[in-house]
């Protein structure tokens, strides 16, 4: 009958290895929501630490927070965080060429045809004008404007925060709400002799844990995951070949801008997130293209404040654990896999994890029908988030270094070819189900990097074009209104959340 009657245990018991972002994004949402029921001990290694990056968030993180029952204004304010309306891309297509993928809805849905099918009738006729234009993040983004709110709808955005604040502040919530922190490095992982479900930790102290159910948060590595249960990986690197980081914290020079940007050079890209108080960078690249050397050089003469750390660097495969949840132990974060950080995901796959682990809790005991749907979904999600970052790599027109004429040339996942394929032939976009990415998210990113479709819907040519220029004329104006009544950023933050370090 399978691995849930032979391990027959109830969970009551809840071990997760590792403080990172994971350990006490997981620990905070378990013990708010399941705290009654289940006991949850957090083990972590100072000596060890964490990754200490990861900086940029998505809009679902506004979500996460507030079923954690987070306060933004009180968040923000002690991790010196800004807000972000989306990533600047630039390079990417051509050298000096720039687009904006924003977190917001562009244009108004029609019910039949995408917004963009509209927009693309309309250029062909001459008065389409910038994409932008018919998009409030995108606009208030590009002048520097922010609120959370406009006439009572709030914007789509997310945050730029302290990585390691961001841990603390998880954690002190965790502590208070009753999740018992163990300092200490697991040395040694005791497995049930006949199932090979993990049954306890023990740590160098000779302190040992028992658990039921075990939650890998310990990184890159995989202790549980992986070292214990050699789950496998499987590895994307063929398609997503960066594999190094040099990331340095600097001081700010300017006021905050409301975006990250992502800026590519000749193997691969650099990160500036702009935080309250301080800037984070980082430049990745393949270091089969680029020397360790060159790359801290290229970062270090790139940033514009005094640096505040020394650069490190940090080395990674992106591609997924085989599988997220296997026997008793579920990997979250770096444990479960990588996809390089171009738009900022491995934080939200956390948050989602961690909530469908709520949503479906084996409180009876793990079953395979629990595991295969958990980990059905996660690679669905997975996969959908490789082939948008591959999507950025491969459809360029740069041909000015190997790495550029590599990624042009490779051969891409079948899903994406599809996707791409349909795009340039009718212009049709579209969000799969277990997508994150949105059709206005598919769109902005197939055309920044140079698509231009051959065809749109016809339905968008049914409107004369008087009533068409009209209707755009009339998006347009109404968002330029709504754009120019938004504070600057840097103003709105100092109202609204001010950190004292800043
Ligand atoms: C270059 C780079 C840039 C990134 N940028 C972004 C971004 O902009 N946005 C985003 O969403 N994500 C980003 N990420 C991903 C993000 O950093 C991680 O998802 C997030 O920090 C979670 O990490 P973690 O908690 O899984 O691992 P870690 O931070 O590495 O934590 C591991 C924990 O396990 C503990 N541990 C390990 N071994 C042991 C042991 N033997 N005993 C006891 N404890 C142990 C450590 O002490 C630590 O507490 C980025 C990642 C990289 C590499």
């Amino acid at each position: 009958m399978g691995e849930a009657t032979r391990n027959g245990q109830a969970v009551r018991r809840v071990v997760i290895a590792g403080g990172g972002t994971a350990g006490w994004v997981a620990a905070a949402a378990l013990v708010r929501h399941l705290g009654s029921l289940i006991d949850i001990t957090l083990i972590e290694s100072d000596a060890i630490g964490t990754v200490g990056v990861g900086e940029s968030t998505i809009p679902t993180s506004r979500a996460f927070h507030k079923f954690l029952g987070i306060d933004e204004q009180s968040f923000m304010r002690a991790n010196g965080a800004s807000f972000k309306l989306g990533i600047s891309f630039e390079n990417w297509g051509q050298i000096g060429e720039r687009y904006f993928h924003s977190f917001g809805t562009t244009g108004q849905p029609t019910g039949l045809a995408d917004f963009h099918h509209y927009w693309l009738e309309a250029t062909a006729q001459g008065f389409g004008g910038p994409v932008g234009d018919y998009c409030v993040e995108y606009l208030a983004a590009q002048q520097g404007r922010f609120a959370t709110e406009l006439n009572g709808t709030p914007l789509s955005y997310a945050y730029h925060l302290d990585a390691t604040a961001y841990a603390r502040a998880l954690r002190q919530l965790s502590e208070k709400a009753g999740v018992r922190r163990v300092e200490g490095k697991i040395a040694a992982i005791e497995q049930d002799p006949d199932t090979g479900f993990l049954t306890a930790l023990g740590l160098s102290s000779g302190e040992r844990i028992e658990g039921d159910l075990f939650i890998d948060c310990t990184g890159f590595h995989g202790l549980l995951i992986e070292e214990t249960l050699k789950t496998g990986y499987e590895d994307w690197s063929a398609w997503l070949p960066t594999n190094s980081a040099w990331v340095v914290q600097t001081e700010s020079t300017g006021p905050a801008l409301p975006y990250t940007r992502a800026i590519a050079h000749e193997a691969g890209w650099r990160w500036r997130i702009p935080l309250q108080h301080r800037v984070g960078n980082g430049l990745v690249y393949c270091n089969g293209f680029l020397s360790d050397e060159e790359a801290r050089a290229k970062l270090v003469d790139s940033i514009d404040g005094a640096p505040v750390t020394e650069p490190r660097l940090i080395r990674y495969v992106s591609g997924r654990r085989k599988k997220s949840w296997n026997k008793n132990c579920i990997a979250l974060g770096l444990s479960s896999g990588f996809v390089e950080p171009l738009e900022s995901t491995s934080i939200h796959l956390i948050k989602i994890g961690i909530t469908r682990l709520i949503h479906a809790f084996p409180f009876d005991g793990v079953t395979p029908a629990l595991t295969e749907r958990y980990n059905g979904v996660a690679r669905a999600e997975m996969e959908h988030i490789r082939d948008f970052i591959i999507l950025h790599y491969h459809l360029t027109q740069r041909t000015d270094s190997p790495f550029w004429r590599r990624m042009r040339a490779m051969e891409i996942p079948q899903s994406l070819a599809q996707r791409m394929a349909l795009f340039e032939q009718n212009a049709i976009a579209y969000q799969d189900s277990d997508d994150l990415f949105r059709v206005d998210s598919w769109v902005q990113v197939l055309m920044g990097q140079g698509m231009r479709p051959r065809a749109h819907n016809p339905l968008a040519r049914l409107a004369p074009p008087d009533q068409l220029k009209r209707a755009l004329g009339d998006l347009r104006g109404n968002v330029a209104r709504c754009v120019a009544a938004l504070p600057p950023h840097a103003a709105f933050l100092d109202r609204y959340c001010a950190n004292e370090a800043a």
